[in-house]
């Protein structure tokens, strides 16, 4: 298992804030990065390279492969044929079957199931009349989410009675979909753990999120948990990363509930409820997806300052003066030109205790 040397070149999927803040995180560890994203690119101002084409793009995959040592990416919507293409090439961290788990929730959820953990219930949804059945079975409320290329609270509806099926159907708009079952929960919290090439994990402490309209707000360390719940949120880490034989950083959601603990998803990347590990850990979670995918060893995540994270959210960025007074507070700009209502911006990290 040979690291990367210094000077090689790691190739990102994706050219958005998390792209952006990997690539910064390669840079110290004096690596380039080249970028590879259809679209308008946070992350090119601070890469080596930058592809800017769609993944349907044949010789653009092949040209990037060819450029670059390692693949990695920052979303988990990328196709199959483009990851099937680049996988031939070059080897992709984490690998093409954990992300194929975790861009589909009935995938997701039957795999999460079958390592024992608790989710919410679900039902496959092909038609009304399943939907139907699935909410006289779950009860509601329930909600009705589409089965891939859901974020942020995007393509799901909540259905408070059974008279809206019809309706929650429709707004699918023919994309597969599962029902899932209210969860009861105390609060969130989220899980991100590290797994290196040798298979060796480093797990950040759990962070208590509050999410708006879907949209995660505000991520705080150390979140509110009993020493039990504590260890099973970094063993239930623990199991997922092993079962995918998974290298890279993995962000867990989980609902805190009076029964324990339930796995709402996985994303198979850094996450925007890690983002306080660059104020509460000497190695945050970029540098550590980093050094997991070039074969380094995992750095130091312990937490060593309790840390309040807020994403500036559209007009949040009225506020970044004062943000930028606050004493022990670090800003984050991601770069992006336009502000747009629900756009994220960029993050503060307040250092709290
Ligand atoms: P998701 O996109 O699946 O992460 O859902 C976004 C947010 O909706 C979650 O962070 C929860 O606050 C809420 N939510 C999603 N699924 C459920 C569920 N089965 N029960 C209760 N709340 C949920």
């Amino acid at each position: 298992m040979t690291a990367l040397p210094p000077g090689a070149t790691i190739g990102i999927l994706g050219g958005g804030q998390l792209g952006r803040m990997l690539s910064v995180a390669a840079s110290r560890l004096g690596y380039l990065t080249h970028i590879y994203e259809p679209g308008a690119a946070p992350a090119a101002h601070v890469a080596h390279a930058v592809t800017q084409a769609p993944y349907e793009d044949e010789a653009a995959l092949r040209a990037f492969a060819a450029g670059v040592s390692v693949i990695t990416y920052e979303f988990e919507n990328v196709a199959a044929t483009a990851l099937d293409l680049l996988g031939a090439a070059r080897p992709i961290r984490p690998n093409i079957d954990a992300l194929a788990v975790s861009q589909d929730r009935l995938t997701e959820k039957t795999f999460l199931g079958g390592l024992g953990l608790a989710t919410a219930p679900f039902r496959d949804i092909p038609d009304l009349a399943a939907l139907q059945t699935a909410l006289a079975e779950l009860g509601a409320p329930a909600i009705l989410k589409t089965r891939r290329m859901g974020y942020d609270g995007k393509g799901q509806v909540r259905i408070d009675d059974p008279g809206q099926a019809a309706d929650a159907f429709a707004a699918m708009a023919g994309q597969d979909a599962i029902l899932e079952g209210f969860v009861d929960f105390r609060r969130e919290v989220s899980v991100i753990v590290a797994r290196g090439l040798s298979g060796e994990t480093v797990c950040f402490d759990p962070g208590e999120n509050v999410h708006e309209g879907g949209i995660l707000r505000t991520t705080r360390v150390p979140a509110a948990l009993s020493g039990a719940e504590r260890t099973d949120a970094a063993l239930l880490a623990g199991r997922v990363v092993n079962a995918l034989d998974y290298v890279g950083v993995l962000g867990v959601e989980l609902f805190v509930t009076n029964a324990g603990l339930v796995v709402n998803e996985i994303a198979p990347r850094v996450h925007n409820s890690g983002h306080w590990t660059q104020a509460g850990c000497a190695v945050d979670q970029f540098e550590q997806h980093i050094r997991a995918v070039a074969g380094l060893p995992l750095g130091d995540g312990r937490r060593h300052a309790d840390v309040v994270m807020e994403n500036l959210i559209g007009d949040d960025m009225d506020r970044l003066p004062a943000h930028l007074a606050a004493p022990a507070t670090q800003v984050h700009l991601y770069g992006k030109s336009e502000v747009r209502p629900g756009r994220k911006m960029g993050h503060v990290n307040r250092i709290t205790g």
